[in-house]
Protein backbone atom coordinates (compact mmCIF):
# COMPACT_ATOMS: atom_id res chain seq x y z
CA UNK A 1 0.00 0.00 0.00
CA UNK A 2 1.49 3.27 -0.97
CA UNK A 3 1.11 6.37 1.46
CA UNK A 4 -2.12 8.46 -0.13
CA UNK A 5 -3.78 11.45 2.44
CA UNK A 6 -7.19 12.67 2.27
CA UNK A 7 -5.96 15.75 0.90
CA UNK A 8 -4.31 13.74 -1.48
CA UNK A 9 -7.93 12.30 -2.66
CA UNK A 10 -9.92 15.48 -2.15
CA UNK A 11 -7.12 17.37 -4.71
CA UNK A 12 -8.01 14.67 -7.42
CA UNK A 13 -11.76 14.52 -6.84
CA UNK A 14 -11.65 18.33 -7.05
CA UNK A 15 -9.35 18.22 -10.33
CA UNK A 16 -11.61 15.52 -11.76
CA UNK A 17 -14.47 17.18 -11.23
CA UNK A 18 -12.92 20.57 -12.72
CA UNK A 19 -11.78 18.91 -15.36
CA UNK A 20 -14.30 16.38 -16.51
CA UNK A 21 -17.02 17.86 -14.94
CA UNK A 22 -19.13 18.45 -18.34
CA UNK A 23 -18.31 15.36 -19.82
CA UNK A 24 -21.22 12.81 -20.75
CA UNK A 25 -21.07 9.35 -18.62
CA UNK A 26 -18.60 7.14 -19.63
CA UNK A 27 -15.94 9.37 -20.56
CA UNK A 28 -16.39 11.17 -16.38
CA UNK A 29 -16.05 7.47 -15.66
CA UNK A 30 -13.37 6.78 -17.43
CA UNK A 31 -11.25 10.27 -16.33
CA UNK A 32 -12.11 8.92 -12.77
CA UNK A 33 -10.46 5.17 -13.35
CA UNK A 34 -7.69 7.08 -14.75
CA UNK A 35 -6.97 8.92 -12.27
CA UNK A 36 -6.90 6.39 -9.73
CA UNK A 37 -10.51 6.91 -7.84
CA UNK A 38 -12.39 4.08 -9.26
CA UNK A 39 -11.79 1.83 -6.00
CA UNK A 40 -9.00 3.29 -3.78
CA UNK A 41 -7.05 -0.49 -3.01
CA UNK A 42 -7.31 -1.32 -7.04
CA UNK A 43 -3.35 -1.00 -8.41
CA UNK A 44 -2.04 2.49 -9.99
CA UNK A 45 -2.75 2.86 -13.55
CA UNK A 46 -5.82 0.58 -13.19
CA UNK A 47 -7.79 2.31 -11.67
CA UNK A 48 -6.66 3.07 -7.89
CA UNK A 49 -4.56 4.20 -5.71
CA UNK A 50 -2.91 0.90 -3.93
CA UNK A 51 -4.31 2.64 -0.93
CA UNK A 52 -6.44 2.62 2.34
CA UNK A 53 -9.74 1.22 0.91
CA UNK A 54 -11.84 3.61 3.76
CA UNK A 55 -10.26 6.78 1.27
CA UNK A 56 -12.97 5.70 -1.25
CA UNK A 57 -15.56 7.74 1.09
CA UNK A 58 -14.02 10.74 0.42
CA UNK A 59 -14.17 10.16 -3.61
CA UNK A 60 -17.97 8.56 -2.82
CA UNK A 61 -19.02 11.67 -0.93
CA UNK A 62 -17.64 14.48 -3.42
CA UNK A 63 -19.13 12.87 -5.98
CA UNK A 64 -22.16 12.60 -4.69
CA UNK A 65 -22.74 15.77 -3.71
CA UNK A 66 -21.84 17.05 -7.40
CA UNK A 67 -24.06 14.54 -8.92
CA UNK A 68 -21.80 12.55 -10.59
CA UNK A 69 -21.65 9.15 -8.63
CA UNK A 70 -22.76 6.03 -10.54
CA UNK A 71 -23.41 2.50 -8.31
CA UNK A 72 -21.97 -0.33 -8.97
CA UNK A 73 -25.39 -1.78 -10.24
CA UNK A 74 -24.92 -0.12 -13.46
CA UNK A 75 -22.24 -3.37 -14.43
CA UNK A 76 -23.65 -5.77 -11.76
CA UNK A 77 -20.90 -8.39 -12.26
CA UNK A 78 -18.67 -6.65 -13.75
CA UNK A 79 -17.79 -4.37 -10.66
CA UNK A 80 -19.04 -6.50 -8.09
CA UNK A 81 -17.70 -9.73 -8.81
CA UNK A 82 -15.43 -10.12 -12.27
CA UNK A 83 -13.38 -7.22 -11.57
CA UNK A 84 -11.92 -7.86 -8.61
CA UNK A 85 -11.76 -11.09 -9.21
CA UNK A 86 -9.20 -10.34 -12.14
CA UNK A 87 -7.88 -7.54 -10.05
CA UNK A 88 -6.68 -10.69 -7.45
CA UNK A 89 -5.94 -13.42 -9.89
CA UNK A 90 -5.70 -12.18 -13.37
CA UNK A 91 -2.24 -11.09 -15.61
CA UNK A 92 -1.29 -7.57 -15.74
CA UNK A 93 -2.65 -7.71 -19.69
CA UNK A 94 -6.29 -8.68 -18.10
CA UNK A 95 -5.87 -6.25 -15.83
CA UNK A 96 -5.39 -3.38 -18.07
CA UNK A 97 -7.87 -5.28 -21.06
CA UNK A 98 -10.61 -5.47 -18.87
CA UNK A 99 -10.60 -3.28 -15.73
CA UNK A 100 -11.15 0.00 -17.42
CA UNK A 101 -14.48 -0.59 -19.65
CA UNK A 102 -15.82 -2.91 -16.65
CA UNK A 103 -16.16 0.61 -14.79
CA UNK A 104 -17.36 2.65 -17.58
CA UNK A 105 -19.80 -0.04 -18.01
CA UNK A 106 -18.90 -0.01 -21.80
CA UNK A 107 -18.37 -3.52 -21.51
CA UNK A 108 -21.21 -5.39 -19.30
CA UNK A 109 -20.24 -9.25 -17.57
CA UNK A 110 -21.61 -12.32 -16.67
CA UNK A 111 -20.51 -14.96 -14.31
CA UNK A 112 -21.00 -18.68 -15.98
CA UNK A 113 -21.14 -20.39 -13.06
CA UNK A 114 -24.40 -22.42 -12.14
CA UNK A 115 -25.98 -25.31 -14.23
CA UNK A 116 -28.82 -27.09 -14.46
CA UNK A 117 -27.22 -30.34 -12.36
CA UNK A 118 -24.52 -27.57 -10.36
CA UNK A 119 -26.26 -24.35 -8.50
CA UNK A 120 -25.47 -24.85 -4.72
CA UNK A 121 -22.58 -27.85 -5.43
CA UNK A 122 -21.45 -25.28 -8.37
CA UNK A 123 -17.78 -27.43 -7.83
CA UNK A 124 -19.91 -30.38 -9.33
CA UNK A 125 -20.56 -28.72 -12.63
CA UNK A 126 -19.99 -30.69 -16.09
CA UNK A 127 -19.25 -28.41 -18.50
CA UNK A 128 -16.06 -29.09 -20.22
CA UNK A 129 -13.04 -26.68 -21.61
CA UNK A 130 -10.81 -29.26 -23.54
CA UNK A 131 -7.43 -27.76 -24.39
CA UNK A 132 -6.22 -27.98 -28.08
CA UNK A 133 -2.97 -25.95 -28.18
CA UNK A 134 -3.14 -22.39 -27.10
CA UNK A 135 -6.42 -22.88 -26.82
CA UNK A 136 -9.72 -24.14 -24.56
CA UNK A 137 -12.74 -26.03 -26.58
CA UNK A 138 -15.80 -25.24 -24.46
CA UNK A 139 -18.78 -27.25 -24.70
CA UNK A 140 -22.05 -27.42 -22.17
CA UNK A 141 -24.68 -25.75 -20.89
CA UNK A 142 -25.08 -22.82 -18.01
CA UNK A 143 -28.02 -21.49 -16.57
CA UNK A 144 -29.50 -18.60 -14.60
CA UNK A 145 -27.14 -16.11 -16.11
CA UNK A 146 -28.09 -12.97 -14.96
CA UNK A 147 -27.04 -10.32 -17.84
CA UNK A 148 -25.86 -12.91 -20.61
CA UNK A 149 -28.23 -11.34 -23.11
CA UNK A 150 -26.18 -8.05 -22.27
CA UNK A 151 -22.94 -9.55 -21.42
CA UNK A 152 -19.67 -8.66 -23.95
CA UNK A 153 -18.08 -11.06 -21.48
CA UNK A 154 -18.66 -14.06 -18.94
CA UNK A 155 -16.33 -15.63 -16.24
CA UNK A 156 -16.89 -18.97 -17.21
CA UNK A 157 -15.26 -22.22 -14.81
CA UNK A 158 -15.50 -25.09 -16.45
CA UNK A 159 -14.07 -28.72 -15.72
CA UNK A 160 -10.70 -28.91 -16.98
CA UNK A 161 -9.98 -32.89 -15.52
CA UNK A 162 -12.68 -34.91 -14.86
CA UNK A 163 -10.63 -37.72 -13.17
CA UNK A 164 -9.42 -35.16 -9.90
CA UNK A 165 -11.40 -34.51 -7.22
CA UNK A 166 -14.16 -32.08 -7.63
CA UNK A 167 -13.09 -28.74 -6.27
CA UNK A 168 -9.47 -29.98 -8.10
CA UNK A 169 -10.27 -30.41 -11.82
CA UNK A 170 -11.97 -27.01 -12.32
CA UNK A 171 -10.64 -23.64 -13.66
CA UNK A 172 -11.62 -20.45 -14.51
CA UNK A 173 -11.72 -18.48 -17.69
CA UNK A 174 -12.75 -15.37 -19.47
CA UNK A 175 -14.93 -16.10 -22.66
CA UNK A 176 -16.04 -13.76 -25.56
CA UNK A 177 -19.95 -13.53 -25.37
CA UNK A 178 -20.12 -12.66 -28.93
CA UNK A 179 -18.95 -15.75 -30.56
CA UNK A 180 -20.90 -17.93 -32.63
CA UNK A 181 -20.27 -20.74 -30.29
CA UNK A 182 -22.00 -19.55 -27.59
CA UNK A 183 -25.66 -18.95 -27.78
CA UNK A 184 -27.62 -17.14 -24.97
CA UNK A 185 -31.78 -17.93 -24.46
CA UNK A 186 -33.46 -15.55 -21.60
CA UNK A 187 -35.60 -17.37 -19.21
CA UNK A 188 -38.82 -15.49 -18.23
CA UNK A 189 -39.19 -14.82 -14.35
CA UNK A 190 -42.19 -14.57 -12.83
CA UNK A 191 -41.35 -11.31 -11.88
CA UNK A 192 -41.65 -10.40 -15.74
CA UNK A 193 -38.45 -9.30 -17.13
CA UNK A 194 -35.98 -11.45 -18.68
CA UNK A 195 -32.56 -10.77 -16.41
CA UNK A 196 -31.29 -14.24 -16.50
CA UNK A 197 -30.44 -16.64 -19.20
CA UNK A 198 -29.69 -20.32 -20.05
CA UNK A 199 -26.29 -20.07 -21.58
CA UNK A 200 -24.58 -23.40 -24.25
CA UNK A 201 -21.66 -23.63 -25.44
CA UNK A 202 -20.82 -25.32 -28.67
CA UNK A 203 -17.32 -25.74 -29.46
CA UNK A 204 -16.59 -22.28 -28.15
CA UNK A 205 -12.93 -21.24 -27.96
CA UNK A 206 -11.43 -19.91 -25.68
CA UNK A 207 -7.51 -18.51 -25.68
CA UNK A 208 -5.34 -19.91 -22.86
CA UNK A 209 -3.82 -15.76 -22.67
CA UNK A 210 -7.84 -15.50 -20.84
CA UNK A 211 -7.19 -18.34 -18.35
CA UNK A 212 -7.87 -16.89 -15.01
CA UNK A 213 -5.60 -18.34 -12.29
CA UNK A 214 -3.90 -21.42 -12.93
CA UNK A 215 -5.04 -24.84 -14.24
CA UNK A 216 -7.17 -26.27 -11.95
CA UNK A 217 -7.45 -23.75 -9.34
CA UNK A 218 -10.36 -22.79 -10.97
CA UNK A 219 -12.04 -23.45 -7.41
CA UNK A 220 -10.16 -20.76 -5.52
CA UNK A 221 -10.82 -18.02 -8.39
CA UNK A 222 -14.56 -18.61 -7.97
CA UNK A 223 -14.50 -18.65 -4.13
CA UNK A 224 -13.22 -15.01 -4.57
CA UNK A 225 -15.76 -14.05 -6.88
CA UNK A 226 -18.60 -15.75 -4.60
CA UNK A 227 -16.98 -13.94 -1.75
CA UNK A 228 -17.05 -10.85 -3.55
CA UNK A 229 -20.60 -11.54 -4.82
CA UNK A 230 -21.97 -12.12 -1.33
CA UNK A 231 -20.16 -9.02 0.17
CA UNK A 232 -21.63 -6.58 -3.05
CA UNK A 233 -25.18 -7.99 -2.01
CA UNK A 234 -25.13 -7.31 1.30
CA UNK A 235 -22.97 -4.02 0.63
CA UNK A 236 -25.54 -1.45 0.15
CA UNK A 237 -25.64 0.64 3.20
CA UNK A 238 -29.05 2.46 2.49
CA UNK A 239 -29.45 5.89 4.90
CA UNK A 240 -31.50 4.76 8.06
CA UNK A 241 -35.07 4.07 7.27
CA UNK A 242 -34.83 4.17 3.70
CA UNK A 243 -35.02 0.98 0.97
CA UNK A 244 -37.47 -1.39 1.24
CA UNK A 245 -38.28 -0.37 4.77
CA UNK A 246 -39.14 3.11 3.40
CA UNK A 247 -41.94 0.90 1.34
CA UNK A 248 -43.54 -0.42 4.64
CA UNK A 249 -43.46 3.07 6.47
CA UNK A 250 -45.37 4.34 3.40
CA UNK A 251 -47.95 1.75 2.78
CA UNK A 252 -48.29 1.47 6.62
CA UNK A 253 -48.99 5.49 6.57
CA UNK A 254 -51.91 4.99 4.23
CA UNK A 255 -53.21 1.57 6.04
CA UNK A 256 -56.85 2.21 6.78
CA UNK A 257 -56.31 -1.19 9.37
CA UNK A 258 -53.44 -0.49 11.76
CA UNK A 259 -54.37 -3.63 14.15
CA UNK A 260 -51.61 -3.66 16.94
CA UNK A 261 -50.19 -7.01 15.45
CA UNK A 262 -49.55 -5.29 11.96
CA UNK A 263 -47.91 -2.49 14.22
CA UNK A 264 -45.70 -4.98 15.85
CA UNK A 265 -45.33 -6.38 12.10
CA UNK A 266 -44.04 -3.24 11.27
CA UNK A 267 -41.99 -2.50 14.44
CA UNK A 268 -39.84 -5.63 13.72
CA UNK A 269 -38.86 -5.09 10.47
CA UNK A 270 -38.00 -1.77 11.44
CA UNK A 271 -35.48 -2.97 13.98
CA UNK A 272 -33.94 -6.08 11.25
CA UNK A 273 -33.78 -3.04 8.52
CA UNK A 274 -31.76 -1.39 11.09
CA UNK A 275 -29.34 -4.49 12.48
CA UNK A 276 -28.71 -5.17 8.57
CA UNK A 277 -27.65 -0.83 7.76
CA UNK A 278 -25.56 -1.33 10.68
CA UNK A 279 -24.22 -4.64 10.20
CA UNK A 280 -23.51 -3.74 6.75
CA UNK A 281 -21.51 -0.43 7.99
CA UNK A 282 -19.56 -2.72 10.63
CA UNK A 283 -18.70 -4.92 7.53
CA UNK A 284 -17.69 -2.42 5.29
CA UNK A 285 -15.10 -1.07 8.12
CA UNK A 286 -13.54 -4.82 8.72
CA UNK A 287 -13.49 -4.80 4.61
CA UNK A 288 -11.20 -1.66 4.85
CA UNK A 289 -8.73 -3.67 6.40
CA UNK A 290 -8.94 -7.30 4.67
CA UNK A 291 -10.38 -9.69 1.98
CA UNK A 292 -14.27 -10.37 2.38
CA UNK A 293 -14.53 -13.15 4.77
CA UNK A 294 -17.56 -15.09 5.63
CA UNK A 295 -19.47 -11.84 7.10
CA UNK A 296 -21.09 -11.54 3.63
CA UNK A 297 -23.00 -14.50 4.71
CA UNK A 298 -24.47 -13.21 7.13
CA UNK A 299 -25.25 -10.00 5.28
CA UNK A 300 -26.87 -12.11 2.57
CA UNK A 301 -29.16 -13.51 4.44
CA UNK A 302 -30.54 -10.88 6.37
CA UNK A 303 -30.90 -8.69 3.28
CA UNK A 304 -33.15 -11.22 1.73
CA UNK A 305 -34.78 -11.79 4.88
CA UNK A 306 -35.52 -7.95 5.15
CA UNK A 307 -36.37 -7.55 1.21
CA UNK A 308 -39.07 -10.42 1.62
CA UNK A 309 -40.24 -9.76 4.42
CA UNK A 310 -41.01 -5.88 3.77
CA UNK A 311 -42.63 -6.85 0.42
CA UNK A 312 -44.65 -9.49 1.93
CA UNK A 313 -45.61 -7.27 4.67
CA UNK A 314 -46.32 -3.91 1.73
CA UNK A 315 -49.15 -5.84 -0.07
CA UNK A 316 -50.72 -6.83 3.04
CA UNK A 317 -50.77 -3.48 4.23
CA UNK A 318 -52.13 -2.89 0.80
CA UNK A 319 -55.23 -4.69 1.31
CA UNK A 320 -57.71 -5.05 -2.12
CA UNK A 321 -55.17 -2.74 -3.99
CA UNK A 322 -52.25 -5.36 -2.99
CA UNK A 323 -53.65 -7.77 -5.70
CA UNK A 324 -53.72 -4.90 -8.89
CA UNK A 325 -50.22 -4.70 -10.66
CA UNK A 326 -49.67 -2.67 -13.78
CA UNK A 327 -48.75 -4.38 -17.26
CA UNK A 328 -44.86 -4.79 -16.31
CA UNK A 329 -42.23 -5.35 -18.82
CA UNK A 330 -41.51 -8.60 -20.12
CA UNK A 331 -38.35 -7.05 -21.77
CA UNK A 332 -35.05 -7.65 -20.61
CA UNK A 333 -33.55 -4.82 -18.48
CA UNK A 334 -30.67 -3.12 -18.94
CA UNK A 335 -28.88 -2.27 -15.85
CA UNK A 336 -27.50 0.98 -17.01
CA UNK A 337 -30.02 2.68 -17.47
CA UNK A 338 -30.93 3.49 -14.02
CA UNK A 339 -29.67 2.85 -10.71
CA UNK A 340 -32.62 1.80 -9.07
CA UNK A 341 -35.53 0.24 -11.20
CA UNK A 342 -38.83 1.51 -10.37
CA UNK A 343 -40.75 -1.34 -8.59
CA UNK A 344 -44.61 -1.57 -8.46
CA UNK A 345 -45.60 -3.28 -4.74
CA UNK A 346 -46.41 -6.61 -6.34
CA UNK A 347 -43.45 -6.82 -8.72
CA UNK A 348 -41.27 -6.63 -5.51
CA UNK A 349 -43.14 -9.00 -3.99
CA UNK A 350 -42.86 -11.73 -6.77
CA UNK A 351 -38.97 -10.60 -7.35
CA UNK A 352 -38.24 -11.12 -3.60
CA UNK A 353 -38.00 -14.38 -3.38
CA UNK A 354 -34.89 -14.41 -5.74
CA UNK A 355 -32.54 -12.77 -3.17
CA UNK A 356 -32.54 -15.93 -1.08
CA UNK A 357 -31.71 -17.87 -3.85
CA UNK A 358 -28.97 -15.44 -6.12
CA UNK A 359 -25.44 -15.57 -4.94
CA UNK A 360 -26.13 -18.67 -2.91
CA UNK A 361 -29.44 -19.84 -1.48
CA UNK A 362 -30.40 -19.55 2.75
CA UNK A 363 -29.79 -22.92 3.31
CA UNK A 364 -25.97 -22.49 1.86
CA UNK A 365 -24.96 -19.50 3.51
CA UNK A 366 -26.20 -21.21 6.94
CA UNK A 367 -24.18 -24.26 6.21
CA UNK A 368 -20.87 -21.65 5.35
CA UNK A 369 -21.59 -19.90 8.14
CA UNK A 370 -21.98 -23.25 10.75
CA UNK A 371 -18.57 -24.34 9.09
CA UNK A 372 -16.61 -21.15 9.06
CA UNK A 373 -17.61 -19.70 11.65
CA UNK A 374 -18.77 -21.79 14.82
CA UNK A 375 -16.29 -24.41 13.12
CA UNK A 376 -19.05 -27.13 12.68
CA UNK A 377 -18.46 -30.77 11.29
CA UNK A 378 -18.91 -30.46 7.84
CA UNK A 379 -21.91 -32.09 6.10
CA UNK A 380 -21.90 -36.20 5.95
CA UNK A 381 -20.74 -38.05 3.06
CA UNK A 382 -18.53 -35.35 1.55
CA UNK A 383 -15.24 -37.55 -0.05
CA UNK A 384 -12.96 -34.57 -0.82
CA UNK A 385 -10.44 -37.28 -2.61
CA UNK A 386 -12.99 -38.93 -5.05
CA UNK A 387 -12.10 -37.89 -8.76
CA UNK A 388 -15.07 -36.19 -10.30
CA UNK A 389 -15.80 -38.35 -12.86
CA UNK A 390 -16.87 -41.25 -10.33
CA UNK A 391 -19.78 -38.95 -8.27
CA UNK A 392 -22.96 -40.40 -9.50
CA UNK A 393 -24.48 -37.33 -11.16
CA UNK A 394 -28.30 -37.12 -12.16
C1 LIG B 1 -32.14 -13.96 -9.69
C2 LIG B 1 -31.05 -14.98 -9.83
C3 LIG B 1 -29.89 -14.64 -10.50
C4 LIG B 1 -28.87 -15.57 -10.65
N1 LIG B 1 -27.75 -15.21 -11.36
C5 LIG B 1 -26.76 -16.10 -11.55
C6 LIG B 1 -25.61 -15.76 -12.34
O1 LIG B 1 -25.50 -14.64 -12.86
N2 LIG B 1 -24.65 -16.69 -12.54
C7 LIG B 1 -24.74 -17.95 -11.99
O2 LIG B 1 -23.82 -18.73 -12.19
N3 LIG B 1 -25.82 -18.31 -11.26
C8 LIG B 1 -26.83 -17.42 -11.03
N4 LIG B 1 -27.94 -17.78 -10.29
C9 LIG B 1 -28.06 -19.15 -9.82
C10 LIG B 1 -27.91 -19.31 -8.33
O3 LIG B 1 -26.57 -19.15 -7.93
C11 LIG B 1 -28.46 -20.69 -8.00
O4 LIG B 1 -29.84 -20.70 -8.31
C12 LIG B 1 -28.25 -21.06 -6.57
O5 LIG B 1 -26.89 -21.24 -6.30
C13 LIG B 1 -29.04 -22.34 -6.18
O6 LIG B 1 -28.78 -23.37 -7.08
P1 LIG B 1 -30.00 -24.19 -7.74
O7 LIG B 1 -30.97 -23.21 -8.31
O8 LIG B 1 -29.39 -25.19 -8.69
O9 LIG B 1 -30.69 -24.94 -6.54
P2 LIG B 1 -30.20 -26.32 -5.85
O10 LIG B 1 -28.75 -26.26 -5.59
O11 LIG B 1 -30.70 -27.44 -6.69
O12 LIG B 1 -30.99 -26.26 -4.46
C14 LIG B 1 -32.36 -26.63 -4.33
C15 LIG B 1 -32.75 -26.50 -2.86
O13 LIG B 1 -31.95 -27.40 -2.05
C16 LIG B 1 -31.26 -26.69 -1.03
N5 LIG B 1 -29.92 -27.26 -0.85
C17 LIG B 1 -29.05 -27.62 -1.84
N6 LIG B 1 -27.90 -28.07 -1.31
C18 LIG B 1 -28.02 -27.99 0.04
C19 LIG B 1 -27.17 -28.30 1.12
N7 LIG B 1 -25.95 -28.79 0.94
N8 LIG B 1 -27.63 -28.08 2.39
C20 LIG B 1 -28.88 -27.59 2.61
N9 LIG B 1 -29.74 -27.27 1.61
C21 LIG B 1 -29.32 -27.47 0.33
C22 LIG B 1 -31.17 -25.25 -1.53
O14 LIG B 1 -31.06 -24.33 -0.47
C23 LIG B 1 -32.50 -25.11 -2.29
O15 LIG B 1 -33.53 -24.79 -1.39
C24 LIG B 1 -28.98 -16.86 -10.11
C25 LIG B 1 -30.16 -17.20 -9.41
C26 LIG B 1 -31.18 -16.29 -9.27
C27 LIG B 1 -32.42 -16.68 -8.52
Amino acid sequence: MTTVTDADVERLVAALLEDHGDDDEPAFLGAQFDAGLARMDYPVGHGGLDAEPSLQEIVDGALDAAGRRYGWTRNPMGIGMCGPTIVARGTEEQKARFLRPIFTAEELWCQLFSEPGAGSDVAGLATRAVRDGDQWVVNGQKIWTSLAHLARWGLLLARTDPEAPKHKGLTAFIVDMHQPGVEVRPIRSMAGASGFNEVYFTDAVVPDAMRVGDVGDGWRVANATLMNERVSIGSEVAPRGSGPIAHVLEAWASCGERTPDRRDQVTRLWIDAELLRLGSLRAQAKREKGVPGPEGSVLKLLSGHVQQSCSDLVVDLLGADGMLCPPYTAGPVDPRASDEIPRHPVLAFVSSPAGTIAGGTNDIQRNILGERVLGLPREPGFDPSTPWSRIPRS
